[in-house]
């Protein structure tokens, strides 16, 4: 199996403080998100994540898998939000997995649990860097022992 490490987008990849819960007070989730999903393309670019996620790819050899709680109605935005911004290619040199429905309100951590599934019928990953702790449990809770977890704020890693 193809060695792969499993990278985050929103507030790893791409900066999308501005645009994660915005909505008002006491709306509800499916608000929030259908706030950010008209917001989604404004995400910018994270250019210190994105250069040591290629510094990784190219020195550990690793293939990069990106897990994402985004719908995939927003997936053509989001494979530019990956090109435009790196080499990779998605579907070539890279993978994105995404929420299956835009009407799907689950929590991050239990569609990305969803995803791994999927993601370790083809993979073995090494490590994961998220930048949501909650994400994080999850992943080392289905035997994924090195996870990362990443600051926007700061830039700073740490093992979790
Ligand atoms: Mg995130």
């Amino acid at each position: 199996m193809k060695k792969a490490f499993i990278i985050d987008i929103d507030n790893c990849w791409l900066d999308s403080r501005l645009w994660i819960s915005k909505a008002p007070l006491g709306s509800t989730s499916e608000d929030e998100w259908m706030i950010f999903y008209r917001k989604v393309y404004f995400c910018k670019p994270n250019k210190e994540f994105i250069e040591d996620i290629l510094k990784i790819v190219e020195e550990k050899q690793l293939f990069p898998i990106f897990v994402t709680a985004r719908s995939g109605s927003v997936a053509t935005q989001t494979i530019l939000q990956i090109q435009q911004n790196s080499p990779l290619i998605v579907g070539n040199t890279c993978a994105l997995y995404m929420r299956p429905s835009r009407n799907d309100y689950r929590s991050s951590e239990e569609v990305k649990r969803d995803l791994l599934m999927d993601v370790l019928k083809e993979y073995e990953i090494e490590c994961v860097i998220d930048d949501t702790v909650a994400n994080l449990l999850m992943f080392k809770e289905h035997g994924i022992s090195n996870v990362i977890h990443y600051d926007i704020q700061t830039h700073d890693y740490n093992r979790i």
